[in-house]
């Protein structure tokens, strides 16, 4: 058994565990800080959910690929990590659904799929002529009554009726969480409609004060591009943030065992063959909550009881390149989404060269089409190999757009138990982590599971999980004029 010990007038040590984007960024916002930075990673690879390879050649992302640029906690770290010259818009976000045989426009807009203009839906055609009647009701309904968090399905189907779920904000939920809007939380999911709908009667009102202007309000400016990446993949930016954060990194390095001693925290990381153990004053969690529950079962009890009730879905992304040749028509917009309801292999496809104009610099002969399979409560699909699993999108594809033929290449990721579910009751679970994670001397968590899996709030949830840090580690040094070690090593 190794121990990394230190000892009294050593700089304090602090431990990070995951390094995913949350671990990464959580020890670059500490690296200014007199105490010594470890990240542990268990996989061979930093970066968790953001990874890039190549597909014909081309870097695609295999995981996140876009990062919602509103949110300036993400494109801010790029620019800190000196990406900023590498952050690229989308040629076109226009999506489509695939819905009731045929590509239909999303209205633009809408709010994670709640419509807020009533003649562009209608335009659109996503909604039958039933569907759509009901949906115009939201504006003459008395108000729901609030009675406590429920689930996104039934709020909005209260206003709506059941097709605007169904055709519209499931989709664009399963796209995000591989969730079902029966189960996922309004409150945590779409916390921004959540509070204009305590404001507004009717909620396509709601939806509506939440959108930007419309395009030609804004004398006539080209609308700021809700998304952006980086040529070279969103992938890139791990590497960049752990380099920066100056911290030192381990990968491979499991941390299995998480114990509270007198002065500070205990580690045990590795195979219980070969156990190393380390010490740390203080210690950020930034692992998916099954991880966190395992880790703080024995110091944080009813933390780990409320992170062991956050289910995950599991899914893969399929990367088709084509030749280019095989497009008889160039293919229109971003991508397009399909409803549950229409019972198709893959729920979303990215039309990755075409939203994305910078993969193909020199116009290369290909196109790459991304491809999202897997809900929650529907592994049966994933159980397919590679192979099968390649011919299964490929062949979606071509009932939707017609496009056929043989692909140059296909790369198949699976992202098992990897997105966290937001459910009702979400909002007091996460309340409970924290009051018991906040009683527990430098000890602080972050990460998807918490305040939202995008990019944008993981970062934010390791900004905060560092100034805790930072905030124990100063009260600890008190007037002694820096920071200090208290436990001498375990
Ligand atoms: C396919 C897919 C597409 C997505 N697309 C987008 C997108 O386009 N835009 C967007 O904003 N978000 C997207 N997301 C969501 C976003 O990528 C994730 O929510 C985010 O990257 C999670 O970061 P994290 O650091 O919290 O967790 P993770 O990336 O899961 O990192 C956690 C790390 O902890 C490690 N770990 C676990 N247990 C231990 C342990 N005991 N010891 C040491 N290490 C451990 C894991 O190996 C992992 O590397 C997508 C997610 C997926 C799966």
């Amino acid at each position: 058994m190794t121990g990394a010990m230190t000892g009294p007038g050593e700089p304090p040590h602090v431990v990070v565990v995951g390094g995913g984007i949350a671990g990464l960024a959580a020890a670059y916002f500490l690296r200014d800080c007199a105490a010594s930075i470890t990240v542990f990673e268990g996989s061979p690879r930093l970066g968790g959910k953001l990874a890039v390879s190549d597909v014909a050649g081309i870097a695609t992302d295999e995981g996140a690929e876009a990062l919602l640029a509103r949110r300036l906690e993400g494109t801010d770290l790029i620019r800190a990590v000196g990406l900023g010259e590498k952050l690229v818009t989308p040629g076109t976000t226009a999506a489509r659904v695939w819905t009731r045989g045929t590509f239909r426009e999303l209205p633009g807009r809408q709010f994670m799929g709640v419509p807020s203009d009533f003649g562009e839906l209608a335009r659109s055609d996503v909604l039958s002529d039933a569907g759509l009647a009901r949906a115009r009701l939201d504006a003459e309904l008395p108000a729901t009554p609030l009675d406590g968090d429920v689930p996104v399905a039934s709020r909005v189907s209260a206003r709506f009726g059941q097709e605007v779920v169904d055709r519209l904000v499931d989709p664009l939920l399963g796209g995000v969480y591989a969730g079902r809007s029966e189960e996922l939380s309004f409150e945590a999911t779409l916390p921004a409609l959540a509070a204009a709908a305590r404001r507004h009667r009717s909620l396509a009102q709601a939806v509506g004060a939440l959108l930007p202007p419309r395009p030609q309000a804004a004398n006539g400016a080209r609308p700021e591009a809700v998304f952006t990446t980086l040529a070279g993949g969103l992938g890139t930016l791990p590497p960049a943030v752990a380099a920066a954060s100056g911290a030192t990194l381990r990968t491979g390095s499991m941390v299995r065992e998480l114990t509270r001693t007198q002065h500070g925290w205990r580690l045990v990381i590795g195979p219980a063959s070969a156990p190393e153990v380390v010490a740390a004053d203080a210690v950020v969690l930034a692992v998916p909550a099954r991880p966190a529950s395992r880790l703080l079962a024995g110091a944080a009890g009813s933390a780990a009881a409320a992170l062991g009730e956050i289910r995950y879905a599991s899914m893969a992304i399929v990367t088709l390149a084509y030749p280019r040749s095989a497009f008889g028509v160039p293919l229109a917009g971003s991508g397009y989404l399909v409803p549950a309801v229409d019972r198709r292999a893959v729920k979303a496809v990215t039309f990755s060269t075409v939203k994305w104009p910078h993969l193909l610099p020199g116009g290369a002969d290909v196109h790459i089409v991304r491809c999202s399979v897997g809900r929650i409560g529907d592994d049966a699909i994933l159980q397919r190999d590679d192979a099968e699993l390649a011919a299964l999108a490929a062949q979606d594809f071509a009932a939707a757009t017609g496009v056929s033929g043989g692909t140059v290449e296909a790369r198949v990721t699976r992202w098992g138990g990897a997105l966290p579910q937001y459910t009702v009751g979400h909002l007091d679970r996460v309340a409970r982590i924290r009051a018991a994670v906040a009683a527990q001397p430098g000890l602080a968590v972050c990460g998807a599971a918490y305040d939202g899996l995008g990019i944008p709030a993981c970062i934010a949830t390791a900004r905060s999980a560092a100034d805790q840090v930072l905030g124990y580690l100063a009260t600890r040094s008190g007037g002694r004029g820096g920071l200090d070690r208290g436990d001498g090593g375990q």
